[in-house]
């Protein structure tokens, strides 16, 4: 299992991790690195131990990198993966999930009969992508348990502790959205929808009704769901608010992050967002909610070093490295956009591509500023902004 997913079953917290937020397609730009470029899978544990998966898109690979394997000859516990719908996005990890290839895994998946596909439609989905000549084995190669289950919109079923609730969500080809309700919290996933449907528009506020955590689409803005991309089937952070609001749930999570939105365009939006309402996060990958701690709050972690950058737009640091003529360099500079991968340096020396850089950089903590020293390589370097200087992007590799 991913991380503390074996031993969460001593804590009475529900935690929610995001492995994948951005949508339809994923991501490798540098200017997305913040927010992150795997396209949408969250992982849910409940306080009783059960471990939940939403959608399976290209995070799922990255969390199954972190699967732990089970002492000699025992088995994982089963785990509960459920498809909102088989649009490439969310679909596309399965294949690259490791523990699928692992016989002491057992999972259970959940998703709709898709009416192009008829019954046991996951399962055809699962065959069909991995069908020659797409993928170099098939699906028998997979020697995990598996069993398939057929969800409706208006179904509910219990799960260990905890009540699950489908409901269908306005989306091409359809889509559904879970409602998890936890001893530690409530949790509502709805992507991929788009207002403006009355009937489904009553089940996405069913959905979200009272929820601790709402998680909805917000792929654009509020403008291009009006005009440009009305009918693609997604929604805006204005949206989410509304429903947010009229459905009393606590917080929302800005998740689905459109394939051309920067992070900086993304912050942007979180930024309108939290003038309209209260409690608002942007799903960003390597977050983690936290709910059902002792003073009844839920907490959120962000990755150090994306926590740090929301404190503080740049910071000083001393940069290491071999330059394109061979000679080592150091030099005090300023960095730019850090993610968790990797982040911007502006630096006078030009450092030679794919050349190994050292960066310690000054960060603020809880405890006062500490310093980060982090190992990373050069994939590219340009013009910078100021004259004399190099704009570079480094890769962190620890
Ligand atoms: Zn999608
Ligand atoms: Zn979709």
């Amino acid at each position: 299992m991913s991380g503390s997913a074996h031993n969460s079953a001593n804590s009475l917290v529900t935690k929610l991790s995001f492995w994948g937020v951005r949508g339809s397609t994923p991501t490798v730009d540098p200017a997305t690195w913040r927010y992150g470029g795997n396209t949408p899978c969250l992982e849910l544990t409940a306080p009783d131990g059960t471990q939940f998966i939403l959608d399976c898109g290209t995070g799922l690979r990255v969390l199954g990198s972190r699967w732990t394997v089970p002492a000699s000859s025992g088995r994982n516990p089963k785990t509960h993966i459920f498809v909102t719908h088989y649009h490439w996005d969310h679909i596309q990890g399965i294949p690259f999930f490791s523990p699928l290839y692992a016989e002491s895994n057992e999972f259970h998946f959940y998703s709709f009969r898709s009416k192009h596909l008829g019954r046991d439609s996951l399962k055809q989905v699962f065959e069909t992508q991995m069908a020659m000549p797409y993928f170099p084995v098939n699906m028998s190669a997979m020697a995990a348990k598996k069993s398939f289950m057929e969800v409706s919109g208006g179904d509910s079923f219990t799960i260990g502790e905890n009540k699950i609730i489908a409901r269908h969500l306005n989306h091409p080809q359809g889509c559904l959205g879970f409602r998890i309700e936890t001893p530690g919290g409530i949790i509502a996933y709805a992507t991929d929808n788009e207002p403006g449907d009355p009937k489904l528009d009553v089940e996405l506020h069913a959905l979200a009704a009272n929820a601790d955590i709402f998680i909805n689409d917000a792929q654009y803005t509020p403008e291009q769901l009006e005009v440009s991309r009305k009918g693609w089937g997604h929604s805006s952070w204005r949206e989410g608010v509304k429903v947010a609001r009229h459905a009393g749930a606590k917080t929302l999570v800005l998740f689905h992050h459109d394939p051309d939105s920067t992070d900086r365009m993304v912050d942007g939006l979180l930024r309108q967002a939290r003038e309209e309402f209260d409690s608002v996060f942007a799903a960003s990958e390597g977050m983690v909610i936290t709910l059902g701690s002792a003073d009844g709050k839920f907490e959120a972690h962000l990755p150090e070093t994306r926590t740090a950058m929301r404190r503080e737009a740049q910071f000083r640091a001393r940069v290491c490295g071999i330059t394109e003529g061979g000679h080592p360099f150091e030099e005090e500079t300023v960095v730019r956009d850090v993610a968790l991968q990797g982040a911007m340096v502006s630096l006078v020396h030009a450092p030679r591509l794919q050349s190994e850089l050292q960066v310690t950089m000054e960060t603020p903590g809880a405890e006062g500023t500490k310093s980060m020293k982090l190992r990373g390589y050069v994939v590219r370097v340009e013009a910078g902004e100021q004259k004399g200087c190099s704009s570079v992007g480094v890769v962190f590799t620890e």
